[in-house]
């Protein structure tokens, strides 16, 4: 995975560079973490990557705000629900200093956090900035979104640096699948915390899918929505 995501910093960073040059701006500011309360998809090699860098306090929180994930997931009613509720309530990623505004785990964060940029205004990446546009306000929007050509159409984040981490998924779908048979897909503080778990990990190094989904069951660590395990 480190070579995944060395290979996306050069990636990245070239286009970076073509894009300042014909005038394009990031908005994304050091101390700026309006995105650190995303839900943030992982694989469970990503995820074995950043257990191994932290701390035992680290862990602790992880395994607090986990907890709250899967809480989560089992009582909102819909996706809408579960996004804007973890947004808003679940909280910031336990790896913030929200102090300063850092990431604590800066080196070895996943995939999610290293390919999202925003091509306007860092507002609208704030939870509930969009919900608090006005009529007109939504309809400039809509409109400097269409028109930059750096995103989507759709939404404010930058599409190709978002592309450019396709091999990062790839790699880890191909390291999952020659080490253990199976690819674990799932939510990014669940997953580091089921690292932690002997007999989790043990069920996931033999390929049982089914013994692992019963050891995550068995630690309130799992929900169809928030872990995948694909045979
Ligand atoms: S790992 Fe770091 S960058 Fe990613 S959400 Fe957590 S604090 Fe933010």
């Amino acid at each position: 995975m480190a070579l995944a995501y060395a290979g996306y910093a050069q990636r990245s960073a070239a286009w970076l560079e073509g894009y300042a040059r014909a005038g394009g701006a990031v908005h994304c500011r050091s101390g700026c973490f309006h995105c650190c309360n995303l839900p943030i998809q992982v694989s469970l090699a990503e995820a074995l990557l950043t257990a191994a860098a932290l701390s035992t306090a680290q862990m602790q929180s992880m395994r607090r705000r986990a907890a709250r994930v899967i809480q989560n997931a089992k009582s909102a009613s819909d996706w809408n629900e579960y996004f804007q509720t973890h947004r808003a309530k679940v909280g910031y990623c336990p790896l913030l200093d929200v102090e300063s505004g850092a990431c604590t785990a800066y080196e070895v964060r996943p995939a999610r956090c290293r390919d999202t940029f925003s091509a306007l205004s860092s507002k609208f990446c704030e939870a509930g900035g969009m919900e608090r546009l006005t009529r007109a306000e939504r309809v400039a929007y809509n409109r400097e979104v269409k028109e930059n050509p750096a995103t989507d159409g759709v939404s404010h984040y930058i599409a190709p640096l978002e592309e450019l981490g396709e091999p990062i998924w790839e790699a880890a779908s191909d390291a999952m699948r020659s080490a253990w048979g199976l690819e674990i897909w799932g939510d990014f503080w669940v997953l580091t915390t089921l690292t932690q778990d002997a007999a989790f990990m043990a069920a996931v190094r033999s390929g049982a899918a089914a013994q692992a989904t019963r050891r995550a069951k068995a630690l309130g660590l799992w929900h169809l929505e928030i872990v995948r395990i694909e045979e």
